[in-house]
């Protein structure tokens, strides 16, 4: 690892380095004729970085050498691809998750999972728990939306995405859920994804709305540290300044990502742009720029949802984004998965 100090250090902010290279067993040696470029030799683990980056004397990390996170993409390193249910996310599979934004009834959700399984879905998303801005709006149909989602996975043969609020819950969402969410809100949350990387389920991390595209993989690696290696990336929109919008997707955040990461990533152009009539056109851009996968809100009569209806698409709208989602991953000889196996 090659560090920069800052310059005019105290000794014992050069004692604080040299204790730190010393408990994490590194030799430090400062390159010929330099006082502030440092070697670090030895072997360095993906933690090392971010121990060195603490230090006051620190001004950056220029290589981090081997102490790579896990996160990173090391030159020439494929895409890992995940796996939730029939949908493979990476190396050259795209999915799409589809369903209201929150769970309703049952019948609602499984009038919806069927639509979306017919026109392209592989995997249904729909919040039990969900994290409103108002605590008076509506939370959610807890954990008897869990059971719905339940039986709409029995129904229709989809994987299920359903996101998870509290530690205390990860438990109960992981029995229901093929996949596990981490909402916007959420994403710096360290209990809470600790908690998922103990979990065996693949999780979707959304980025939060005011994440660099650091804070947002460290974020991620919170979970590959703790032992759960299947982290898909949710890019959902960033605050702007312009109401005309809910959020600006940042289509170039997608590019970027899939160069410093293995991990897949997905947009949302549901919550990055609030308005159903803009899905399919950010939905294109999320694709057009590498994304591995699409999630929009879809309703079957968005006027009586009870979260999002105005940025709910119809079943029609997104069978066109399936179309365009086929179309688009064949330029760069990818493929989007489908449902194959046969229900009742
Ligand atoms: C959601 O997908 O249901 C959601 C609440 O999105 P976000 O966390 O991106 O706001
Ligand atoms: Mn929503």
């Amino acid at each position: 690892m090659l560090v920069r100090l800052r310059k005019n250090l105290t000794e014992p902010e050069l004692a604080a380095v040299h204790g730190l290279a010393r408990q994490l067993g590194l030799r430090p040696r400062f390159l010929d004729g330099t006082s502030d470029l440092l070697q670090l030799d030895g072997r360095s683990g993906p933690d090392h970085r971010s121990r060195f980056e603490d230090l006051s004397a620190v001004e950056a990390i220029l290589d981090p050498g081997e102490a790579r996170e896990r996160f990173q993409r090391a030159a020439g390193q494929p895409d890992t691809v995940i796996a939730v249910g029939e949908g493979r996310f990476g190396g050259g599979n795209v999915t799409l998750i589809a369903g209201p934004c929150a769970v309703e009834s049952p019948e609602r959700l499984l009038e919806i999972a069927r639509g979306v399984r017919e026109r392209g879905a592989t995997v249904l998303r729909g919040g039990a728990y969900k994290p409103r801005t108002s605590p008076y709006s509506f939370q959610g149909t807890r954990e008897k939306g869990l059971e719905m989602l339940a039986r709409a996975r029995l129904e229709t043969g989809l994987a299920v995405v359903t996101e998870v609020l509290d530690p205390r819950d990860v438990g109960a969402v992981s029995e229901i859920a093929d996949m596990i969410q981490i909402g916007s809100r959420n994403m710096a949350n360290s209990a809470l994804l600790q908690e998922v990387g103990r979990s065996t389920k693949p999780v979707l991390l959304k980025r939060g709305f005011a994440a660099t595209l650091r804070e947002f993989l460290l974020a991620a690696e919170y979970v590959l540290a703790g032992g759960n290696s299947q982290v898909v990336l949710c890019e959902r929109g960033i605050r702007g300044f312009d109401p005309s919008t809910r959020n600006v997707l940042d289509v170039g955040a997608v590019a970027a990502l899939k160069r410093m990461t293995h991990l897949p990533v997905i947009v949302d152009p549901s919550h990055a742009s609030g308005r159903a009539d803009l899905v399919r056109a950010l939905s294109r851009a999320g694709l057009a720029a590498g994304a591995d996968g699409v999630m929009c809100d879809v309703h079957t009569a968005p006027s009586e949802a009870h979260c999002d209806g105005h940025q709910a698409i119809s079943l029609d709208e997104f069978a066109r984004i399936a179309a365009d989602a086929r179309v688009l991953a064949a330029l760069d000889q990818r493929s989007v998965m489908h449902c194959t196996e046969v229900v009742r």
